[in-house]
């Protein structure tokens, strides 16, 4: 069960770290990005939206369970104080007030619960990092895990167009409970205004007519097999690339009616805070998401999704059709 104030305060945490990730792309300078451990960067950025989403959720809710992807150890050196600064400087900018360094790492080290718990929020505060670097697509994702299913996801998507009654504008929040899934597209300045609007799957005609959408980054999915899978399927569009979970706001929107992430390589286990979000707005917009062989995915191991690989993520109607030809080209 989700009640309305959670709600409230999920979808208020994320439009502050999208106000805050939007005022800052582009704008950082030497020293304020870092790699980690596992070989992907990471921002000034990343670290302060996470400090902002834990402040607000806590804030409103009290005490949290939370599992996030940044760490403070990655900035608690001497030779990190650049990045500390930064970091500090970003939430001290967005709550409109000063505050202390040590601080803002307790908010940031929050997020640092394994996943065990019944009931824990997951958050992604850049997906995207490499897209965000480049000036393109990222997302700030924020989901509650209760009992190993996902209850509310909330999608904040800064720099993703939007069509229909709201040409022009840029930035969407996409909001999913068990009551469905709406988005609250950007009007006047801030990313996610107030008046949501239902979001709904479209079902393409024929698969021929579907189109799919998959990573940039060709280390993060596999470009030719998805080729080889879209060509086997009849699809004749070309694939459309977007970083972060944007690829599955597209699918709840209707951007798109495929999302494939093909494993690149055999050990490696999808993060749960990559996909609890979008997953639940793809499901609530009536869609249907599994991993590439058929499976629901499994959000009782941990941080990461231990038993599936890669995913598939359709507007419903040929998902069995998409998984059967995933599978005999993954095979
Ligand atoms: P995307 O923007 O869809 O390319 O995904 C970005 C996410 O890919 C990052 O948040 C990483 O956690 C994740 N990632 C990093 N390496 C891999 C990999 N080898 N396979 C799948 N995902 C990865
Ligand atoms: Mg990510």
């Amino acid at each position: 069960m989700v009640t309305d104030l959670e709600r409230t305060a999920a979808l208020d945490a994320v439009r502050s770290a999208a106000a805050l990730c939007a005022a800052a792309q582009g704008r950082l300078v030497a020293g304020e990005t870092l790699t980690k451990g596992d070989d992907s960067p990471v921002t000034v950025a990343d670290f302060a939206a996470q400090a902002v989403v834990v402040e607000s959720l806590a804030r409103r809710l009290g005490a949290i369970e939370l599992v996030g992807e940044e760490d403070p150890a990655d900035l608690v050196s001497d030779d990190q104080a650049t990045l500390r600064d930064g970091v500090t400087g970003l939430v001290a900018a967005q709550l409109g007030r000063d505050v202390a360094a040590d601080q803002v790492l307790e908010w940031i080290g929050v997020g640092d619960s394994d996943g065990s718990p019944d009931r824990y929020w997951t958050l992604d505060p850049i997906d995207g990092t490499k897209g965000f670097l480049r000036g393109d697509q990222y997302a700030i994702a924020l989901a509650l895990i209760e009992d190993g299913e996902v209850v509310l996801g909330v999608l904040g998507c800064p720099n993703l167009p939007n069509g229909g009654g709201t040409i022009g504008s840029i930035g969407s929040i996409f909001v999913a409970t068990d009551d469905g899934c709406e988005a609250y597209p950007t009007g006047g300045a801030t990313v996610g205004g107030d008046t949501p609007v239902a979001v709904r799957v479209a079902q393409p005609a024929s698969l021929a007519e579907a189109r799919f959408c998959e990573s940039v980054e060709a280390g993060h999915s596999d470009h030719d097999d998805a080729a080889e899978i879209a060509e086997r399927l009849g699809i004749v569009a070309e694939p459309y690339r977007i970083d972060s979970q944007c690829k599955y706001a597209a699918v709840a929107r209707g951007d798109a009616s495929i999302y494939l992430r093909l494993p690149t390589r055999p050990g490696y286990r999808e993060k749960i805070w990559d996909h609890a979000a979008g997953k639940f707005v793809v499901e609530r917009a009536g869609g249907v998401v599994t991993d590439v062989d058929g499976a629901p995915l499994d959000f009782r191991h941990g941080r990461r999704l231990e038993h599936n690989r890669g995913i598939v993520a359709t507007s419903g109607r040929f998902h069995d059709q998409v998984v059967s030809v995933v599978r005999d080209v993954l095979a």
